[in-house]
């Protein structure tokens, strides 16, 4: 991309309204525009991340053998009425009224919508096992939306929902979905621990929240300093192989990890007084088994082996895409921009033109861009007539990993300069192995 023909409209001035660093970012470097409280369009550049977080999400739940669909954002009160949430979920769902009075409402979550989508359809246990899912955008009328994306009201969401003969098998579900988002988390560069937490309104024993550690999270957690060295990493793992998923649950698992919500003094205090923490995190994604719940209230039932007929054993799983890319921020800036990690980056690499119309200059750079394209990378070549300064305080801020600059000086000696925005650190080398270090 060239940033002449881009859509980026960086803010020179800090915005007065956002709080958080993340927030700041966000708005500064054009990625989104507030439309109203807790609605964000998105920008190009924002948009651009949004999928890319997206798409790291199908990926490995593709790996985990769920399957992708896409349910509608407004649905029927009815279901709603059914199993008995209508009425319970309180003034967080936004509720309508369409033409002919019936009462719909802008979905906060799908447990109902999915189930009746199972009910319609399966009948056997030898349907089973089976998890759908999608990424959809959700509404919740938020009390107090702040924060930017992190605590928007309409929000983008990952839900995903198991289908299983068993308790058993649905704790084997769930055991994979705590392994699919720890891949998931750890690509985007992110250390989302699992903490144990409460169930809420769904209920239930079993359910983990992902935190990621920020000073700026909503959420206060405690957690034995041992967890932050488990790294899952690039190990390999069989999603069918019951024992294997339930291993990697007590690895993650086992040390003392709670949000307050669950958070017990008394075990806690069994933890060695040198690792034990308290700190702040962010909320970015929640595992759920909940038993029958749904299914008894919505009469989803499957034949057993024996020809009799049972409900099904659910659980549902989330994750914050939209806000993810503010915990991506919180977790990795720096006072001059956001850091993007390899994962998420928008583009691969910028490459700055110090002097545009200089023909050496220009042509250099048009021959980096290519190579680059070549190696299925994305560059964004910044070919505006602006001062180095502008361009370099541009390309700070929207985070690039790396920068490629070009200007005739280094060209006479067959060099241009590759610099890492992580560690700043900056090398002259000649083209072509810039491009190499990049690729
Ligand atoms: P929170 O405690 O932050 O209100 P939640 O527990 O109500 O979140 P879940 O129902 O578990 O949310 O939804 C799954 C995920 O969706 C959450 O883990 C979070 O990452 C994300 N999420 C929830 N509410 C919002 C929101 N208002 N804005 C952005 N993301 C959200
Ligand atoms: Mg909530
Ligand atoms: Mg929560
Ligand atoms: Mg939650």
């Amino acid at each position: 991309m060239r940033l002449s023909r881009y859509f980026l409209p960086v803010l020179k001035e800090t915005p007065a309204e956002a709080q958080i660093v993340s927030h700041r970012y966000m708005l500064r470097a054009g990625m989104i525009k507030q439309a109203s409280a807790g609605i964000y369009t998105w920008l190009p550049l924002g948009f651009k991340v949004l999928k890319n977080i997206e798409n790291i999400v199908h990926e490995e739940q593709a790996r985990a053998g769920h399957i992708p669909m896409l349910m509608p954002t407004i649905q029927s009160a009815e279901l709603w009425k059914e199993s008995g949430r209508y009425d319970d979920y309180g003034q967080e769902m936004l509720r309508i009224t369409d033409r002919h009075d019936r009462d719909m409402l802008y979905g906060p979550t799908n447990e109902e919508q999915i189930t009746d989508v199972f009910r319609s359809n399966v009948s056997s246990y030898k349907d089973l096992p089976l998890t759908l899912y999608q990424v959809q955008w959700k509404f919740r009328d938020e009390i107090r939306p702040r924060f930017g994306v992190m605590r928007g009201r309409e929000f983008f969401m990952k839900d995903g929902y198991n289908f299983d003969l068993t308790k058993e098998d649905a704790l084997h579900a769930y055991n994979r979905h705590l392994v699919s988002y720890l891949r998931t988390y750890e690509r985007m560069g992110l250390q989302a621990i699992p903490m144990r937490a409460d169930g809420g309104p769904i209920g239930g024993d079993y359910t983990h929240e992902f935190l990621v550690l920020a000073e700026t999270g909503e959420s206060e957690v405690f957690y034995d300093s041992q967890i932050t060295d488990l790294k899952f990493g690039d190990r390999e793992i069989d999603y069918d192989n019951v024992e294997q998923c339930q291993a990697v649950l007590e690895e993650f698992t086992s040390r003392y990890a709670r949000t307050d919500e669950t958070h017990d003094e008394a075990i806690f205090n069994e933890v060695p007084e040198e690792r034990r923490r308290s700190a702040r995190g962010i909320e970015v994604g929640q595992i759920f088994y909940f038993g029958t719940k749904y299914s008894e209230a919505m009469g989803a039932t499957v034949q057993g082996p024996d020809g009799a007929k049972v409900p099904v054993h659910m659980g549902s799983h989330g994750i914050g895409v939209s806000r993810l890319l503010g915990a991506i921020i919180e977790a990795s800036h720096d006072d001059k921009g956001i850091i993007w990690p390899e994962g998420v980056t928008p583009f691969h690499c910028g490459i700055v033109n110090l002097k545009q119309g200089d023909a050496e200059a220009d042509e250099a750079c048009e021959a980096i861009y290519k190579s680059l394209t070549a190696l299925g990378l994305e560059p964004l070549y910044d070919d505006r007539n602006e001062r180095a300064g502008g361009k370099f305080a541009t390309m700070d801020l929207i985070g690039l990993p790396w920068r490629i600059t070009v200007g005739p000086r280094g060209l006479k000696n067959g060099v241009v300069e590759l610099t890492s925005r992580r560690t700043g650190e900056s090398e002259e080398l000649p083209p072509e192995q810039a491009i190499a270090r990049i690729a």
